[in-house]
C-alpha cells in the first residue's frame, strides 16, 4: 500500500510502498477512500508544537474508509462498514476525564496520525471503538472533513454554549470556519464570518454568515462591538493575533474559544476588562465519539454542506503549499 510519510520534520513528505498494517486484538484495518488535509497536519510534519510527533510516521486525522479486516475481539464492526477514524484514536476509559464524558482530556489518548499513522495512506490501523460508523448517504469524501473539521467546530460552539439570541464570531473560514459557520445557524445565533480572502468572505456568505468582516480593511473588534460585541468567539485563524483582536470584540459575559494551534501561540489579555466584564477563555479539543456522530447525523440530514477538492495522494507536498497560501476554497481531500 501506499503512505505519504513525514521522515523528518520540516521536509516534504515522501510516498512509500509499505505493507498492509495488520490489525490487533481490538483493532481493524481500514481500506481508505478519503481523507482530509487539516491544518493541525501540517502543523505535525513541521514538528510546530511543544509535544512533537516522532518520524517517520504518516499524518492524517480525517480518514474515512472501509473496514477489510478485524482484529481479534471485535464485535460491534464488520467488513464492508464505512467508518472514519478521527484525532482522538484511542482514550482508557477509566480515568476522570473519560468517565465525565470528557475523553477527548484522556492523558493517555492516542492521536491518529500524530502518535500512531494515520490516513494519509491507502490502508491504515483504527482501534475500533474509535473508529466512528458513517451513516448510509453520506459521501466519504464528505465524511473527512466533517470527522476533524466538523467535530472540532461542533464541539466549540457546545463548550461555548451558544444560542438563538446570541452573536458569535467565526475567526477564519478555512476547513474548520466553513462548517464552524453553519453550526452557528443551525444553534440560530448571528454569525459574523472573519477573514482576509474575498473567497473566504464569500462562501461564508455562501453558507449563511450575516455578518462579513475582511481582517484587511477593518479591524474585527470595532465591528463586532458596533453590533453589541460577541457573545462568543471561535478562533480558528492561524495566528495569534487574531485571538486578542477577537477577544477585544466580545460583549460583557463573552466567551473566547481557542481552537486554532498557531506554533509558539501566546496571546496577551488584559485583566482589568476581563475581570470587570466576566470574561472566559476556554481551550477546545476536537470532540467526543458521541460529537462526531452527532457531526454525522446532521450531515446526514442534509443540514451541512462540506466544501471540498479532491486531490491525488501523490500531491501532498504541494497540497499543504497550498493551504498555507491560503487558496484552497475550504477543504482539500485526498482520494485514494
Ligand atoms: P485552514 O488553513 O483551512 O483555515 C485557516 C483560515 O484562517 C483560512 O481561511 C485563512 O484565510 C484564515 N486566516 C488567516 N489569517 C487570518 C486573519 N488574520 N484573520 C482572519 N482569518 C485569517 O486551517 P484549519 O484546518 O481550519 O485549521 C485551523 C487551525 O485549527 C489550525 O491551527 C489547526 O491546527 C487547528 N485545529 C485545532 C483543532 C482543535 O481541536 N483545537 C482541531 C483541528 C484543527
Ligand atoms: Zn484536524
Ligand atoms: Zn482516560
Amino acid at each position: 500500500m501506499k503512505a505519504a510519510v513525514v521522515k523528518a520534520l520540516g521536509e516534504p513528505l515522501v510516498i512509500e510502498e509499505r505493507p498492509d498494517p495488520v490489525p490487533g486484538p481490538g483493532q481493524v484495518r481500514v481500506r481508505v477512500e478519503a481523507s482530509g488535509l487539516c491544518h493541525t497536519d501540517i502543523h505535525a510534519a513541521h514538528g510546530d508544537w511543544p509535544v512533537q510527533p516522532a518520524p517517520p510516521f504518516v499524518p492524517g486525522h480525517e480518514g474515512v474508509g472501509i473496514v477489510e479486516e478485524l482484529g481479534d475481539g471485535v464485535a460491534h464492526l464488520s467488513v464492508g462498514q464505512r467508518v472514519a477514524v478521527p484525532w482522538l484514536g484511542w482514550a482508557c476509559g477509566h480515568c476522570e476525564h473519560c468517565l465525565t464524558g470528557w475523553e477527548t482530556l484522556c492523558e493517555k489518548q492516542v492521536n491518529t496520525g500524530y502518535g500512531v499513522d494515520g490516513g494519509y495512506a491507502e490502508k491504515m490501523l483504527a482501534h475500533a471503538d474509535f473508529a466512528q460508523p458513517v451513516p448510509d448517504g453520506i459521501d466519504p469524501r464528505e465524511a473527512a472533513p466533517l470527522t476533524c473539521a466538523g467535530v472540532t467546530t461542533y464541539k466549540a460552539l457546545k463548550v461555548a454554549g451558544v444560542g438563538p439570541a446570541d452573536l458569535v464570531a467565526i475567526s477564519g473560514i478555512g476547513g474548520l470556519g466553513h462548517l464552524a459557520v453553519q453550526y452557528g445557524k443551525i444553534a440560530c445565533a448571528t454569525v459574523a464570518a472573519i477573514d482576509i480572502s474575498d473567497e473566504k468572505l464569500q462562501l461564508a456568505a455562501d453558507l449563511g454568515a450575516d455578518i462579513l468582516i475582511d481582517a484587511r480593511k477593518e479591524d474585527p473588534a470595532a465591528v463586532l462591538q458596533s453590533h453589541g460585541g460577541a457573545h462568543a468567539a471561535l478562533a480558528l485563524a492561524v495566528n495569534e493575533e487574531t485571538f486578542a483582536t477577537v477577544f477585544a470584540g466580545l460583549r460583557r459575559g463573552g466567551k473566547l474559544v481557542m481552537v486554532a494551534l498557531p506554533a509558539d501561540g501566546i496571546i496577551q489579555i488584559p485583566v482589568f476588562s476581563t475581570v470587570l466584564g466576566g470574561t472566559s477563555v476556554i481551550g477546545s479539543i476536537v470532540g467526543t465519539r458521541q460529537d462526531l456522530a452527532e457531526v454525522f447525523q446532521l450531515h446526514a440530514a442534509g443540514r451541512t454542506r462540506v466544501i471540498y477538492e479532491t486531490r491525488p495522494l501523490t500531491s501532498v507536498n504541494e497540497s499543504i503549499d497550498e493551504v498555507l497560501k491560503g487558496t484552497v476554497k475550504a477543504r482539500i481531500v485526498f482520494e485514494m
